[in-house]
């Protein structure tokens, strides 16, 4: 009961599944990112904080989580730079 839920610290995206985790370049899991974000030790695109939430925003309103793609952008800007891989930029 009450198991921690992990969030990937790139996308926000909950991780529910281990098959959901991010791999390391030796093969051995991260949990800190989805395996969309990162795999074999590297993040698959070099995206900026604005292009993260370009491409998330419509996987939002897709999961019912918001309704216009507007709403999911603004609620991404405040979200997304809590995250540990934006916490440093800029
Ligand atoms: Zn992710």
């Amino acid at each position: 009961m009450n198991k921690e839920v992990k969030i990937c610290q790139s996308c926000g995206m909950p991780m529910t599944e281990e098959e959901q985790f991010g791999t390391n370049a030796d093969g051995t899991k991260n949990e800190e990112y989805c395996k969309y974000c990162y795999s074999n030790g590297s993040f698959g695109k070099d995206e900026t904080l604005e292009e993260m939430i370009e491409s998330c925003a419509p996987f939002m309103v897709q999961e019912g989580d918001c309704k216009t793609i507007e709403e999911a952008k603004e609620m991404l800007k405040e979200y997304l730079p809590t995250l540990k891989r934006w916490r440093n930029t800029r």
